[in-house]
């Protein structure tokens, strides 16, 4: 028993072979779309790799001072790097400082650990930084990135590590997951389409309840896209918060969008994702915007509007909103 949810279970088997055989190597690239539990896998290895007493399979113990420190306030030979703040960028001297500390000798543990999270938030250079690492590696140093984008990560960086790629979990699967999470069918079923089909993603969406406030603003788009609701007015609204959720929101509606126009395999479809694909881009760039005030008004203007335009024409058939195309 991991504690994971079932469909890591081969990918921890994998690991723990691999722990087993001394074939962890000394950089892992874990891979895989928001939600499906690359953290808890990357939290999982490494109670693995420094509890000082783990059972027989190589289970971490979870009593012994490595495991409480780990649980407590922090195990000295886990290092650990994420943006400063939501959506910023990891800059090249957070990333070499890493690196110098990761070469430093251990403390109490067998291993010295260095999760990097998300590791495409780093900046083309930052990343590039940790080659010399990557190519000159010290024995039991290990480099855990976890990546939702990991072709944002450069060829060189990703051709280093040991990848596990993980997708989606089948909707069978995450349903049932989510059930023996104590949640009951409908609300489970209602998570996991708000997620995208990602069942940690709907998890924590029940958990902050905040799917009626996300069926809102998914409410007002559609109401936008079929020209029932002024753009300006909603970028308005929108505008009155900094809060980055409606636009989160908003991009993994637009992420699911293009995800149904790609399956379509036509000509229509590509053309629809790539439209779909521009304004997505624009999103991104707004949601790490550094700045406030006017200019992200405008912006965020410009994107409602662009989506009014897009209108609902690329929406499959049938699911539920009704075209406002002419032609
Ligand atoms: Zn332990």
């Amino acid at each position: 028993m991991t504690g994971l949810p079932p469909w890591l279970e081969h990918q921890a088997a994998s690991l723990a072979a691999a722990q087993r055989g001394g074939r962890l190597g000394h950089a892992l690239l874990l891979a895989g779309p928001a939600g499906i539990g690359k953290r808890s896998l990357a939290r999982w290895l490494v109670q693995r790799l420094l509890c000082s007493a783990p059972e027989a399979d190589g289970a971490a113990c979870g009593t012994c001072a490595d495991c409480h420190l780990l649980a407590g306030a922090g195990h000295p030979d886990l290092l650990r790097l994420e943006p400063e703040a939501q959506g910023r960028q990891i800059g090249v001297e957070a990333v070499r400082a890493l690196c110098a500390e990761l070469a430093l000798s251990r403390h109490r543990a067998t291993w010295k650990l260095a999760v990097i999270d998300p590791a495409d938030a780093m900046t083309q250079a930052a990343a590039n930084s940790l080659l010399k690492t990557l190519e000159e590696p010290t024995d039991n140093r290990l480099m855990i990135l976890v990546a939702e984008h990991p072709e944002r990560l450069p060829a060189t960086v990703r051709s280093r590590c040991q990848a596990l790629r993980q997708g989606l979990p089948s909707r069978a699967d995450a349903l049932a997951w989510l059930r023996t999470e104590g949640v009951a069918e409908e609300a489970a079923t209602a998570a996991l389409d708000a997620a995208g089909g990602a069942p940690l993603r709907a998890w924590t969406l029940l958990e902050s309840e905040g799917l009626a406030e996300r069926r809102q603003w998914l409410q007002a788009l559609a109401e936008v896209a079929r020209g029932e609701t002024d753009p300006l007015a909603l970028a308005a609204d929108w505008g009155r918060t900094a809060d980055p959720a409606p636009l989160q929101a908003w991009a993994a509606e637009i992420e699911s969008r293009i995800g149904r126009q790609l399956v379509r395999g036509d000509e229509a479809g590509r053309l629809a994702a790539r439209r779909l694909f521009r304004l997505l881009d624009r999103l991104w760039a707004l949601l790490t915007w550094q700045g406030g005030g006017i200019n992200r008004q405008l912006q965020l203007e410009a994107l409602l509007l662009e989506w009014a335009r897009l209108g609902t024409r690329d929406v499959r058939p049938g699911a539920g909103v009704p075209s406002t195309e002419s032609r």
